[in-house]
């Protein structure tokens, strides 16, 4: 049986059509702006978020923290959500690459309330840093692969226009979150101003992120691009795989999220499994296990025994995540391991 791969939806490998793309991929020096695939890749991610101009770069977290950079100066303040990405996954960059000081404010399955948000903006005091950007992160990968209600999202970004505060939105699974609601990526970007999202995830590519925003900020963060070493040249060969994506993986995001479910379900049904079936809205799917007798990563290892790989997220806590190389045959694979595995007496 091969290996179901449950960790991450980072795992996924080229498809045949994939690799055809960047085989035939039509290419130039992108840092002189001759990358026609790019340019391609960029044009069509603006148009789908419906902004002025994107900008490909190599990972996630240059897409944020290029957006940070643009928006902050050093010793501001950014708000954050306590679990996000920025704050735990990006090696402290905020604080490092651009001298910013991360205000961590904690959220319900890692979705901010404008309550929390108000009281954390810092009024103008002689004493304290200037809060000049907030950053939601949609969906939300800590929180369980939550997806922020288009609501919500338009309080919070109300309540920052009226303190003036900058608005950046990591949208690494952006696409996920649309394919839930059917909210369009479009309508949950419109309110700010800048927005990342990922090629290299849920859509497939092996690599890539895009940052979308209005000429001007794009062009700024170009340059910025440059300064933290990621203008790139070649790259046509990797933008093709993003357009491949975007082109032919999106729609079937929602088997993802019907089999994370139906792995939701199962899990549910083995005593001592302690789940939340409802909060598995798109393809993440956390659990626990505390009255297991054996430890994390006994846990771990006996299910990579039996080749299913997934994470520990804490003490007998689990992450798995579903994406374009597993199916509804490897969730019933992976369900009965589990129950040989996690089923407490
Ligand atoms: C994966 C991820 C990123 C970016 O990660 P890279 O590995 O740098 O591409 C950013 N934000 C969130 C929420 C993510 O899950």
């Amino acid at each position: 049986m091969p290996i179901i791969d449950l960790r991450s939806d980072t795992v996924t490998k080229p498809t045949v059509g994939m690799r055809e793309a960047m085989f035939s991929a039509d290419v130039g020096d992108d840092v002189y702006g001759e990358d026609p695939t790019v340019n391609t890749l960029e044009a069509m991610a603006a148009n789908l978020l419906g902004k002025e101009a994107g900008l490909f770069v190599p990972t996630g977290v240059m897409g944020n923290q290029l957006s940070i950079r643009l928006h902050t100066r050093p010793g501001d303040e950014v708000i954050i959500e306590a679990s996000a990405h920025i704050l735990r996954y990006e090696g402290g960059s905020a604080s490092s690459l651009s001298g910013v000081q991360l205000c961590p404010v904690s959220g319900l399955r890692g979705l901010l309330s404008p309550e929390t948000v108000e009281a954390a903006i810092r009024r103008p005091d002689l004493h304290t840093p200037s809060t000049t950007l907030l950053c939601l992160e949609q969906t939300h990968n800590v929180g369980g692969g939550s997806v922020y209600p288009l609501k919500t999202i338009h309080q919070l970004t109300d309540l920052a226009r009226k303190y003036g505060l900058a608005l950046h939105l990591d949208g690494a699974r952006l696409f996920n979150a649309s394919a839930k609601t059917g909210v369009s990526v479009a309508e949950y970007a419109a309110a700010f101003d800048t927005v990342s999202f990922c090629l290299s995830k849920g859509l497939g590519a092996p690599v890539g992120s895009v940052v979308v925003s209005d000429t001007g900020r794009i062009e700024k963060l170009r340059r910025l691009r440059k300064v933290f070493g990621g203008g790139m040249r070649q790259v046509g060969i990797l933008a093709s795989a993003g357009i491949y994506a975007l082109e032919n993986h999106v729609l079937r995001l929602t088997d993802d999220h019907a089999n994370a479910l139906v792995l939701a379900q199962q899990l549910q049904a083995i005593s001592g499994v302690v789940i939340d079936v409802d909060a598995v809205e798109t393809n993440m799917v956390m659990f626990q296990v505390p009255q297991s007798t054996k430890s994390t990563e006994q846990l771990l290892e006996e299910c990579r025994e039996s080749d299913v790989l997934l994470n520990a997220v804490g003490d007998r806590s689990f992450r798995a995540v579903t994406h374009l190389d597993v199916n509804l045959e490897d969730m019933k694979a992976a369900g009965e391991i589990f129950a040989n595995v996690f089923a407490c007496a």
